[in-house]
């Protein structure tokens, strides 16, 4: 287990009227200085400036960025906010506090990272897990990639402030969330064929209760605080989680790496990027849907399958990756990032003689462990609709960028997942074959 940063959550009725008990006993002396946009400025920012200065806390700021065009956490607002913390910290200590969503969060605790003082975090949507956990999402040179630094110290949420916030961020949450039961299905399967550990403290923390958060899909969308809250807390436990483990592995699986291709593709809504609760509950039906195809198989099917499947070398993989993103426009750095990363991933000769044994071994326990309270894709889609969720239709996501997001999605992360276990039976493409057709089926349905 590694070491939190993150000393308090407070989240519920009012909780913004205990920020300065927060700050006072966590940070002394410190001088806050508040970071918002416009939009999440009016939310909740001058409030939290106005309890603060009730209890004689004087705030430096605001640093407010615009509120349209929507905010991108980018290396040029991270910069913004990192000289306006420099600037501030010349009189003293600075304790910036990040009043937004995922994307404001974001810039401040990498800013905040880089002047080497440690931020609070006031979340105006439930919307990502992204608010506990270290690390921040941000686009640099054309691409997201995660940029290290600490979570926050302390996260005060109050959930009336989250039940106004747009109702594509709500759907997003329960996307964000709702994708712990895929991700932790893949989890199981890594532990199941020996390639990972689980230890028992964080998986109850992000997979506990995780079906009874996201049981109010409908209440979530009438903006029910208390179901809001119930999303909210899921995603800041699973943050916890990701700091307890030191890495991502509690919250990401299959349907994050099929995001992040879709976001290597620019998926866009109305002419802005869609969100990543969007994408990831997109990635969370698909995984749930190839899950469903390649555990429908019975221990001897599976035994036929591993026999019949064939080993492939490490140039037909390299040309394999090659082609998957050929065309694409993606820069040359981030495939031959993917090429390395399936070349990791290869078992080849005896090393694949045992996975392939160990697969069909323990493949009614893989099953059983696998399917265990974990929705179907009917169930799961049906609420996804109901919280909300955009549909494959209005994400814009086609037949052949569901096929390319699949397929890309194998090979950026060394992480095992469903879609590496269809590759290991030899039944990966027919498994995309079938997620599309139910896709299609689905769309033609709408
Ligand atoms: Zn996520």
């Amino acid at each position: 287990m590694k070491t939190r940063t993150t000393q308090s959550i407070t989240s519920g009725r009012n909780a913004l009227t205990l920020l300065p008990k927060i700050v006072e006993s966590l940070t002394g002396r410190s001088r806050p200085l508040i970071f918002a946009d416009e939009n999440t400025w009016k939310a909740a920012g001058s409030r939290v400036a106005d309890i603060l200065a009730g209890a004689g806390i004087h705030c430096l700021g605001p640093y407010v960025f615009p509120g349209k065009p929507s905010l991108h956490a980018d290396t040029e607002r991270i910069a913004e906010a990192s000289s306006a913390i420099a600037r501030a910290a010349r009189d003293g200590p600075v304790l910036p506090i990040a009043v937004g969503s995922g994307t404001l969060n974001d810039i401040v605790k990498r800013a905040a990272f880089e002047n080497h003082t440690p931020y609070i975090c006031v979340p105006t949507a439930p919307s990502v897990d992204g608010y506990t956990s270290f690390g921040a999402a941000v686009t640099v040179d054309g691409f997201k990639t995660t940029l290290p630094c600490d979570a926050p110290l302390a996260v005060v949420a109050d959930e009336d402030v989250m039940a106004g916030a747009p109702a594509r961020l709500l759907a997003a949450g329960y996307g964000d969330l709702a994708a712990k039961l895929v991700s932790g299905r893949d989890w199981i399967l890594a532990e199941t064929l020996g390639l990972e550990t689980i230890d028992p403290g964080v998986w109850e923390l992000s997979q506990g209760k995780l079906l009874e958060r996201l049981a109010a899909p409908d209440r979530l969308a009438a903006r029910d605080p208390v179901a809001v809250r119930l999303i909210f807390d899921g995603l800041c436990d699973t943050g916890l989680a990701m700091q307890d483990q030191g890495d991502s592995r509690p919250a990401s699986g299959a349907e994050h790496h099929i995001s992040h291709c879709l976001e290597m593709r620019g998926l866009t809504v109305n002419g802005a990027d869609a969100l990543h609760g969007e994408k990831v509950a997109a990635g969370t039906l698909l995984s749930a849907l190839m899950a469903e195809f390649v555990l429908g198989h019975d221990a001897g099917e599976a035994r036929i399958l591993a026999d019949r499947a064939s080993e492939q070398s490490p140039e037909a993989c390299e040309r394999e990756v090659r082609e998957v993103f050929a065309g694409t426009g993606i820069p040359n750095a981030a495939i031959d990032a993917a090429v390395r990363v399936s070349l990791e991933k290869l078992v080849t000769g005896v090393a694949r003689e045992n996975r392939l044994a160990r697969i069909c071994s323990s493949w009614d326990v893989l099953r059983r462990r696998a399917e265990e309270k974990r929705p179907r894709y009917a169930e799961l889609s049906e609420n996804f609709a109901r919280a909300g969720c955009l549909s494959f239709r209005e994400l814009g996501l086609t037949a052949p960028l569901i096929r390319w997001s699949i397929s890309a999605a194998r090979t950026i992360r060394n992480r095992y997942t469903i879609l590496d276990l269809a590759r290991d039976l030899g039944i990966f493409e027919e498994g995309i074959n079938l997620v599309i057709s139910k896709i299609n089926n689905q769309i033609l349905k709408i």
